[in-house]
């Protein structure tokens, strides 16, 4: 089976004077089931690699395979597509609509898959339901605390059931409990079966992770595990 994502000689200028580069020719593989952190400093190209993985930007050089589809040369509506098919991302910032509840922000994700709108419904349901958060459906984002925020955009990235889940900073704006409380949901969900792939400064929060690798100024090495 291919790999969920195949990254040979990545590289990611930015123009300018002098131009930036962002990435170095990154090498990476994650299979399906890897639960992988990066871990770098600011600057060191994470949300650029980030951005390359989730198919919001396109490598100045090297080749991307995602389930084994070569991404590289996608027209932007294809790539379109494949993200809302294939990744689920959470944000360090949640990015929920504050006057609409935790369902119908679940069910939002789901607009442009033509699923009826019971369906929609059911699925958010169930989507909370996993995350823990039934009792708290119906509530607005504005009364929720920041782990149950978190939860609800957890759930809205699950429920189109995606390839791979993309979490930048996820627990950069929580608290050490609540950090606690995300890490064991991630853990679970990896157990059932997703690949996740986490960027985190924190090393605490990386070591909850099967595999880690550093990023350093746009070069990314892999720890031995152990
Ligand atoms: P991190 O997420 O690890 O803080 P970034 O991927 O955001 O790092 O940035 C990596 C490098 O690329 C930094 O030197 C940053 O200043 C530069 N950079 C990021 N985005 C842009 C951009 N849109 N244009 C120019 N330089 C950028
Ligand atoms: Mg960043």
């Amino acid at each position: 089976m291919s790999p969920v994502i195949a990254l040979r000689g990545v590289r990611r200028t930015y123009p300018g004077t002098p131009p930036v580069h962002a990435l170095h020719g990154v090498d990476l593989l994650v299979h399906r089931r890897d639960y992988l952190a990066i871990v770098g400093p600011s600057g060191s190209g994470k949300s650029t690699l980030l951005h390359l993985l989730g198919l919001l930007d396109t490598p100045t050089d090297g080749v991307y395979e995602l389930n084994g589809a070569d991404v590289g040369a996608l027209p932007d509506v294809d790539r379109t597509t494949l993200r809302g098919a294939e990744i689920g991302f959470v944000f360090q910032s949640f990015h929920l609509l504050p006057h609409r509840t935790a369902t119908e922000n679940v069910e939002l994700a789901m607009l442009y898959n033509r699923s009826p709108r019971r369906d929609r419904r059911t699925r958010a349901r169930e989507a909370l339901d996993r995350v823990g958060l039934t009792h708290r459906r119906d509530a607005l984002p504005t009364t929720m605390s920041g782990g149950e925020r978190q939860r609800v955009a957890i759930a809205r990235a699950l429920v189109n059931r995606p390839s791979l889940l993309l979490c930048d900073e996820p627990t950069g704006n929580l608290d050490t409990a609540t950090t606690a409380t995300v890490l064991d949901l991630f853990a679970g969900l990896h157990v059932d079966g997703l690949t996740i792939v986490m960027i985190t400064h924190d090393l605490a929060v990386a070591r909850r992770a099967g595999r880690v690798a550093e990023i350093s100024d746009g070069r990314l090495t892999e720890r031995a595990a152990g």
